[in-house]
């Protein structure tokens, strides 16, 4: 038996440093601590953060004033971001802000600001219901909202005005490319950022060339993870013996043999521990 790695798996840049600022309050404070939604979507890290004194604390919450935030309490602001209201809402009460916002979402934030102070109206493609465009679209004044290509080509663009065009940090690199040379071809008025980070294309890459070479593909991460889910569709393409569990409580032994080759790979937001538990497991239980 063979236990292989993907390439690229498990946290990436800005999960990592969000989690390390939780552990790094929980050691320097006894104080009240909040995180702003949930830090990771992996719910085994959340219960984590629950046990080293962490409460968990929604935008909604905040913004309806039904929250318990009192002076001085501790909020730390997941990767993703959050929203200029909530922010505001936060220093009005004085609480401590530690800002995890990943310095990809940041760099997207202050081209949109800087744009519209040039004068430039904003195009952005994402979803307008996930927390980061919610957050990032939060700073500007008029911000346009493109899920997609389609939703672009139904609402015709004015040639004469001025137009920066921004992504999600998770947007697919082939649907931007082709939302790029439509813009190029019929407005070029308007001027494209591509600053889309790799960590998600990266991972999916590295599990589709794994997939194709192993016996059964393990995915882990939380099952309600919409990039470990893309993740386990990406492996599920190329090897129909692809699994996506959350934790080694999961794992059924019975799909293996010690002849297999077994690929393991994991969402952004999946900790190094869980995937190490999983790897020993399938390693106890066939003596490699
Ligand atoms: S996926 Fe990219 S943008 Fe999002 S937190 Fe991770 S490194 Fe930052």
């Amino acid at each position: 038996m063979e236990i292989i790695r993907a390439e690229k798996m498990g946290f990436c840049f800005g999960v990592e440093k969000a989690v390390e600022t939780c552990y790094d309050i929980s050691k320097k404070t006894n104080g009240k601590k909040y995180i702003l939604g949930m830090v990771v979507h992996n719910k085994d890290v959340v219960k984590d953060m629950e046990k080293i004194g962490f409460e968990v604390v929604n935008e909604d919450e905040i913004l309806d004033g039904r929250d318990n935030l009192k002076k001085d309490d501790i909020v730390v602001i997941r990767a993703h971001g959050t929203t200029c209201e909530v922010i505001k809402r936060l220093k009005e009460k004085e609480v401590k802000i530690h800002d995890a916002t990943c310095v990809f979402v940041d760099r997207i934030k202050e081209i949109l600001i800087k744009r519209e102070e040039v004068g430039d109206e904003i195009i952005f493609i994402g979803d307008k219901n996930h927390p980061e465009v919610k957050g990032v679209i939060s700073f500007g004044k008029n911000v346009n909202v493109f899920k997609n290509l389609e939703e672009l080509k139904g609402s015709p663009l004015n040639v004469s005005k001025k137009y920066s065009v921004l992504t999600q940090t998770t947007l697919n690199k082939e649907k931007f490319l082709e939302i790029k040379e439509y813009l190029q071809k019929h407005y070029p008025n308007a001027q494209i950022f591509d600053r889309i980070c790799g960590a998600t294309s990266e991972r999916q890459d590295a599990t589709k060339k794994l997939a194709k070479c192993t016996d059964v593909m393990i995915v882990i991460g939380d099952l309600n993870s919409s990039n470990s889910k893309k993740l386990l569709e990406v492996a599920l393409a190329c090897n129909p013996n692809s699994y996506l569990i959350q934790n080694e409580n999961e794992l059924n032994l019975s799909i293996f043999n010690e002849k297999m080759s077994i690929g393991i790979t994991a969402g952004a937001s999946t900790p190094e521990e869980i995937i190490k538990k999983i790897e020993n497991k399938i390693r106890g239980n066939f003596n490699v």
